[in-house]
This record gives C-alpha cells, structure tokens and sequence, in this order.
C-alpha cells in the first residue's frame, strides 16, 4: 500500500503532468470507486468543463485542486495514475478516465479496485469524511516531538498500531512504522505511558527522517507501486528492517525477527528493540 513518500511522490508527478489541463468529459467504468457525490453521472457533469490547478496531498489522500472543486483520491493497495494520448488503447482495469481538451487523458488504473474518489466543492473537503478525521502531518514544521507526544502518551494500545492510526499522526504505513521504531530503538509493542523523553525525542526524529528520505528517494516500490509516470520508487533499496527477515540487522548483525503486531506483519531486531526498559538502555 502506498504510504505518505509513495504518495507525495505521485503528487509531484502529477502535478507536472495535469496542472492546467481542462477536462472535457469523465468516464467512469466502476461506479464503486466514486463515493462521492452518490451518483457517477452528477461526478462526471461537474468536472466538466474545470481546469486543474494543482495537486495536493492530506495523509496518504491525493487532493487534486479545480476550479471551484477538489477531487480527494485514496490509492489504496494498487490505485495508480497515468496520463496517456487519448486514441491510445485502454488498459485492462481503468476505472476512471478524465478526458482532457487537449487530447490527452488521465486515466486511473486499480486492479483491486480498492481505491476511492470523492468530489467537493472547494473549501468543503478538509471538514467532511474522509479527511476530517486526520492527524497531524509528520513532515510540517508544526509536527514536534511535545505534539507526538501529547497524542500519544495517554493512549492504551501498543505503540505500533497507534503509530499506524490515521487519526493520530497521517502517513505512516506499515512499511516506515517499522522503520522509524527500529531506527529509534522502541519495540513496537511498547505502550506509549512507558517511552521515556529520549526514546519520545529518536522517535520523532526517526519519523521525520525515514519519511523525509523515502520521499527524496522517490518513495518505494515494494510489490507494485509506480508513479504517475510509470517510474519505479528506488527506496526499498535503502530499508533497514522492513522485509529484510533473517537478514543481518545493520546495527548488531542479529537476524532480523518477524512477528505479528496487531494483525500486521512487524519487523524488528530483538537485540536493538526490546520490551524492557533496562534492555532498551543497556542494548545503546
Ligand atoms: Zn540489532
């Protein structure tokens, strides 16, 4: 699943490929994909006739700015974008095609059709669901380490599922959750009450540094992420536990261990990520 680098990274292509295109028509091949408004041809009489204008991005949501409207997308597991002549044969599972005036389309592409749409009038969409719930944005200058903190410090559940939750901080997958513990040396069952200021201080600076550098790397491509111009993320190159099972951990050589953490396949070294606090230290 594409996580926050993935998806800023189809946001700056995207941006280079669709800002100022006007859409003549949409079409729309499943309608299941479109969630709002509730009717597939009132989405395709709006867009009509609006112009792009940028791109943005609200946790792992693509906000595609219009004229007067935001079109917010959801990738989800396999949702991808591309920009294509439009006399060029369609693609087995495109869903969605927004016809361009200039003879170009953009067409997006789901094979497990997981992926979803919903259209705004501009200014409504960051107060209604599915953005109105969001958490706070890891890479804005606003995030620190006292914010991280206060929303998650009194919350009962282990530290790796709240660090997944949506709500809590934005972006974060599984993939970089599992990265950003292991770089700040926190096991991912630890509950929250019992990270000390330090350990709350490495994992902030884990967070923003493993997103910030996904992000320069052009985000991962594990199994089958592409950018909007069919270019492959170079990122998974550079993961430190995340899929590296039996591997060497790249601090003390131990194999790297997995395990399941709330439902999700987890990553760790359990030399450098213990349970204990005393092995925490002992192990710097
Ligand atoms: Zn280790």
């Amino acid at each position: 699943m594409p996580e926050l680098p993935e998806v800023e990274t189809v946001r700056r292509t995207l941006i280079e490929l669709v800002a100022g295109k006007r859409i003549q028509s949409v079409t729309v091949k499943l309608p299941r994909i479109i969630q709002r408004p509730a009717e597939t041809e009132q989405f395709a009489d709006a867009l009509a006739g609006h112009t792009i204008q940028t791109v943005e991005r609200r946790g792992k949501f693509l906000r595609i700015i219009l004229d007067g409207l935001v079109l917010v997308s959801h990738l989800r597991m396999e949702g991808r974008y591309g920009v294509f002549p439009s006399d060029e044969p369609v693609e087995l599972h495109t869903h969605v095609i927004f016809h361009f005036e200039d003879g170009t389309d953009l067409r997006y592409k789901d094979v497990r059709q997981f992926g979803t749409m919903h259209l705004f009038t501009a200014g409504q969409d960051l107060e209604l669901p599915p953005l109105n719930k969001l958490g706070i944005e890891p890479l804005e200058p606003d995030f620190t380490v006292e914010l991280l903190r206060s929303k998650l410090e009194k919350r009962a559940t282990k530290i790796k599922p709240l660090l997944l939750n949506q709500e809590h901080i934005v972006g974060l997958g599984n993939i970089y959750v599992d990265e950003a513990l292991f770089l700040a040396r926190i096991h991912p069952e630890r509950s929250p009450s019992s990270l000390k200021p330090a350990e709350w201080k490495r994992l902030y600076k884990a967070i923003r540094s493993t997103l910030a550098h996904a992000v320069e790397a052009g985000g991962s491509s594990i199994k089958s992420y592409v950018n909007g111009q069919g270019e492959m993320g170079m990122f998974q190159h550079q993961l430190l536990v995340y899929g590296k099972k039996d591997e060497p951990c790249p601090n003390c050589s131990r194999p790297i261990y997995k395990f399941v953490v709330g439902g999700r396949g987890t990553h760790i070294c359990s030399k450098c990520q213990t349970l204990e606090e005393a092995g925490q230290l002992k192990a710097k």
